[in-house]
């Protein structure tokens, strides 16, 4: 599995489970989250795959998927407001 972004989501507010921002910057989760995503949008075979002309391919990618997932998640915080919509 590749290294999460660098923080850890709070899963409890009270208690000594309570998780804070590890990030090592002054990075908000929003910005590693980003960083991490661009970083791998411009490393990953098969993000940078483009089509005959020229645009991306938008091939599934699982690493991919998962860290636009985290910076969504990171940028809209935690999906409290909105529940999942059924299919
Ligand atoms: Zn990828």
């Amino acid at each position: 599995m590749t290294p999460r972004a660098g923080w850890q989501w709070r899963d409890q507010t009270s208690g000594s489970a309570h998780q804070q921002l590890v990030v090592a910057s002054d990075e908000t989760p929003t910005q590693a989250a980003f960083r991490c995503l661009a970083e791998h949008s411009t490393s990953c075979p098969t993000c940078m795959t483009v089509n005959e002309v020229g645009e991306n391919a938008n091939l599934p990618c699982e690493t991919g998927d998962r860290l636009y997932e985290e910076w969504r998640q990171a940028h809209r915080g935690p999906a409290t407001e909105q529940p999942p919509a059924s299919a």
